[in-house]
């Protein structure tokens, strides 16, 4: 009779499906429905898991990030270009100060456009992560009823950051079974049973229109060990934010039920979710919310009649004329100061 590889004295009850030796019940704990040793487990997660072989690696991320940052400049420089030259035709029609109103509008029309866009621009080469990761995670093991759902970014903690230039820090699949939740995701898994999801709720909790990104937090406690921590879920198959938020209102649901069921193997353990995760970048609060977002398009609109006006009696009164594109440009970044000023104030008022 064979007995367990680590305790000589108890008598093998299966063997591992890595390194194939024997071991006994208390040895043995199933990855993908398949039972390992201590070692070959955590070997098998951090080979399928994150290392260098991460999918949705730092160089696609800033790739991405490049090309969706030139197409939302083209459409925000684009209505820009058409102000100028309705500016030109109508000077030389003779209403010089009837036409600088165009440049202005354009900015304003190129600002709304980009930000607009910005929702689908972001999920550029989106469905190719989506099946590079599934491929990744399907060699790994993972079952194919697992892999196809929505595609699920994943940020962890309360603040909102960007990692090279995405929202999300990991992507991946959600899986809710039963009396577990699993997350295979290209950077890392992990699991939580019903009792250890304390809460989940939209952020933010009403539509925040185009501009902002809606997503899904949890709240998470592991009696055990003491952790707890806050993950942050985006949906990443959508064609609008109204999809985008529908769809996550259905995750809340199924997770508000999945809730309330006991959990259906007590002692299944997978790594808990991380607490806090490396690098990441914060966001501009006009992305965050809603009401940023429309005070920075005031902050624009009244700073480029501002700016059109001054830079109009600079030329009457000195015969300095600023090219428009250093005007647009001085607007544009003055705005986005002056914004950043007033949510700091606003934040700090809350206080
Ligand atoms: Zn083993
Ligand atoms: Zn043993």
């Amino acid at each position: 009779m064979s007995v367990c590889a680590n305790h000589n004295w108890l008598p093998a009850e299966g063997s591992c499906a890595r390194c194939r030796q024997a071991f006994c019940g208390g040895c043995l704990a199933p990855l993908l429905d398949q039972p390992y040793c201590g070692n070959c487990r955590a070997a098998k997660l951090a080979e399928i898991q994150g290392g260098d072989n991460r999918v949705f690696s730092g160089a696609r991320r800033r790739k991405t990030a490049v090309a969706s940052a030139l197409i939302a400049v083209a459409i925000i420089v684009g209505p820009i270009l058409v102000g100028l030259l309705l500016m030109n035709i109508l000077r030389s029609l003779g209403m010089a100060s009837l036409g600088m109103v165009f440049p202005a509008v354009g900015m304003v029309v190129g600002i709304m456009g980009g930000i607009l866009a910005i929702a689908r621009v972001a999920l550029l080469g989106n469905t190719a992560v989506r099946r590079d990761v599934a491929a990744k995670l399907a060699a790994g093991g993972v079952p194919p009823a697992a892999l196809s759902g929505s595609l699920i970014g994943l940020s962890v903690g309360p603040e909102r950051r960007q990692w090279d230039g995405d929202t999300d820090w990991d992507v991946g699949f959600l899986s809710l079974e039963p009396g577990k939740m699993v997350f295979f995701g290209d950077q890392i898994w992990f699991g939580l049973r019903p009792d250890q999801l304390h809460w989940a709720e939209l952020d933010p909790p009403k539509d925040g229109g185009a501009f902002v990104e809606v997503r899904l937090k949890m709240g998470w406690h592991d009696a055990h060990t003491g952790h707890s921590g806050i993950l942050s879920l985006a949906i990443r198959d959508f064609r609008n934010r109204a999809e985008a938020r529908r769809k996550l209102t259905d995750l809340r649901a199924r997770l508000e039920a999945w809730r309330g069921q006991p959990a259906a193997v007590p002692d299944y353990w997978l790594p808990l979710p991380p607490v806090v995760v490396p690098g990441g970048t914060g966001l501009p609060a006009m992305v965050q919310d809603s009401g940023a977002f429309w005070r920075y398009l005031l902050i624009c609109i009244v700073l480029s009649v501002v700016g059109a006006v001054a830079f109009a009696a600079l030329q009457v009164v000195t015969g300095i004329r600023v090219p428009m594109p250093v005007v647009i440009a001085v607007t544009l970044v003055t705005s986005y100061l002056v914004s950043m000023g007033v949510e700091a104030l606003i934040r700090s008022s809350r206080r």
